[in-house]
């Protein structure tokens, strides 16, 4: 087998920044070529048959994608306005919008939508649905696409990325060698798209000393279900978004209803991984909120179809990295444009990847790569950098509990276009935040525990069911605990919250034993940055393993 590939460009990650990034960069190709044939333009054309790349993990291009998802068109009409018209999958587009504060069984309606959350106009979305369509836009623009292929390595030669080391496959248990050793794939420009907490990402910005003017990177967890529910439950057009119950006392963060379609609802709930809280579930939460009466009512003789979580990242304007190097570009939630005020990151991600793309485009024109560090001075001086400016106190103002005692300070930020008035918020990592057991619940109860009745109190291995997440057993876990002497102290001391924040129930306390059920993992890093004593290391399975989302 070859053990080298070499392209022009080759992106990391198949979600929607990497894909918009190769689709328009294809697009600025074609336009320049045409030109030349038409003699509108003089110049060389650019061979671009073979030379970009796109490589995903997943079993298909869409099988990790998952998101919300309602999607602010904003960065498509910038690059491709007739979408809706080469067929863009949407489920539906907002009509209607509300917000409610919840109490246990009571909600209350807000009179207003702020400004910043207003979705009127916005797209439902299956963010799955949507990376296939992309990925198929992609393929008909002679983009090449790897699937079931990982990237473990970035590469570096003389101060300078050149590409990526694949992962090897079939370890032989007795020798411990591989059957089929991963190829590198070289490149004159590497673009890292990989998503939330990205393995390679997180590993490269480390390596690179690309985050140390920023804040540490901090998280949510979201999790979500799809429901068949009876036709007219929650009619097609409508959202909601819900604050306060179930996540209150040091628990922060909301949740979601969206119409997908004329029986299908998408409910979730995404929560800080700051919370102070060691037995921090967010999978039971969702499950609480389901028997929310309002909630009840929509849900009561529907179906769950379908499971996924990921983390996405909250911290925003001050917790982005330096967004290239020599050879090397870093493009969506992996360089945390989220922007945790408008709830919403799919718009950046494409923003950034089409910005990557005109900057790509010129270096293939002068078919000089040195300028790529470009991509950062545009992208600062994009409506990105000044919606995150606006949004840069606010998580750690909701992590403060809404609505008080971080409401007021909230209105105060709003009205000072983003500024804290009692200064800058000291941000730590999630995993630091988390209080021993014994001082977090002194004064407090734990939750009920929940009975799982399989409608509309789900147990997490039905939904992992649901996910279709799976993992070639054969293989060594890609979950490993760096020290197991400390996960004693970390029973005593914080009573494993690992077993409880899992989305996927990969951990388990037999006999006092952790276990790990790898196979079960969804991908969303979460023990890689909550568990308390940073014990945890979450690397990459092998490639076609995880979950297998169709409409997430
Ligand atoms: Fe997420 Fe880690 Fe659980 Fe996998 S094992 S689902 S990455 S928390």
């Amino acid at each position: 087998m070859k053990q080298q590939f070499d392209f022009d460009i080759l992106f990391v990650g198949g979600g929607p920044a990497n894909l918009c990034a190769a689709i328009h960069l294809t697009q600025l190709i074609k336009e320049h070529n045409a030109a030349i044939t038409e003699g509108k333009k003089a110049g060389p054309k650019i061979n671009y048959e073979n030379r970009i790349a796109i490589l995903d993990k997943g079993i298909s291009f869409g099988s990790h994608a998952i998101s919300g998802a309602i999607l602010d068109p904003i960065a498509l009409n910038e690059f491709m306005p007739d979408h809706l018209k080469q067929g863009f999958p949407i489920e539906g587009v907002i009509e209607k919008e509300e917000i409610h504060f919840l109490t246990k069984t009571k909600k209350l309606k807000l009179p207003f939508i702020p400004s910043f959350l207003e979705n009127r106009g916005h797209y439902i979305i299956s963010l799955s649905k949507v990376v296939q369509w992309l990925a198929k836009t992609a393929d008909a623009n002679d983009v090449v696409l790897l699937k079931e292929v990982a990237a473990v390595e970035v590469l570096k030669e003389e101060g300078k990325v050149i590409g990526v080391k694949t992962d090897d496959r079939l370890k032989d248990k007795e020798t411990g060698a591989f059957r089929y050793p991963g190829p590198k794939l070289l490149s004159k420009v590497t673009v890292l798209g990989e998503g939330s907490a990205g393995y390679l990402t997180r590993k490269t910005i480390q390596e690179l000393n690309l985050d140390k003017n920023c804040d540490p990177a901090i998280y949510e967890l979201g999790v979500k279900e799809v429901y068949e529910v009876k036709t007219g439950a929650f009619p097609q057009g409508q959202c909601a978004h819900f604050m306060g119950y179930p996540l209150t006392d040091k628990k922060s963060g909301g949740a979601f209803l969206y119409a997908m379609d004329k029986n299908k609802v998408a409910i979730g709930l995404i929560a800080h991984l700051g919370s102070q809280d060691p037995m921090l579930d967010v999978h039971a939460e969702l499950q609480r909120l389901k028997l929310h009466p309002y909630i009840k009512k929509i849900l009561e003789g529907g179906k769950a179809i379908s499971y996924g979580a990921k983390t996405l990242p909250c911290g925003g304007y001050y917790s982005v990295p330096k967004l290239t190097f020599p050879g090397l570009m870093l493009v969506g939630d992996g360089a945390n444009f989220v922007d945790s005020k408008k709830l919403k990151g799919i718009h950046t991600a494409m923003k950034s990847g089409i910005t990557a793309a005109q900057v790509l485009f010129e270096a293939l024109l002068k078919n000089d790569f040195s300028q790529i560090d470009d991509y950062e001075k545009r992208l600062r001086k994009s409506w990105i950098f000044e919606d995150l400016w606006k949004a840069r106190n606010f998580t750690p103002t909701i992590e403060m509990g809404v609505p008080f005692p971080g409401g007021p300070l909230l209105g105060a930020q709003l009205l000072l276009g983003g500024a804290n008035p009692t200064g800058k918020f000291k941000i730590l990592p999630d995993y630091q935040k988390t209080k021993p057991f014994k001082d977090f619940y002194r004064r407090r109860k734990q939750p009920h525990p929940l009975h799982p009745d399989d409608k509309l109190v789900i147990d997490k291995l039905t939904d992992v069911y649901l996910s279709r997440a799976v993992h070639d057993e054969h293989q060594d876990s890609h979950i490993t605990i760096k020290d197991p002497s400390q996960c004693l102290e970390c029973r005593q001391k914080f009573h494993e919250p690992c077993t409880k924040f899992c989305p996927a129930k990969v951990y388990e306390n037999v006999e006092n034993q952790l276990l790990i059920n790898f196979s079960n993992c969804l991908h969303c890093k979460t023990c890689d940055l909550k568990c308390p004593m940073d014990n945890i290391n979450w690397s990459l399975p092998e490639a076609g393993g995880g979950p297998q989302y169709t409409c997430q």
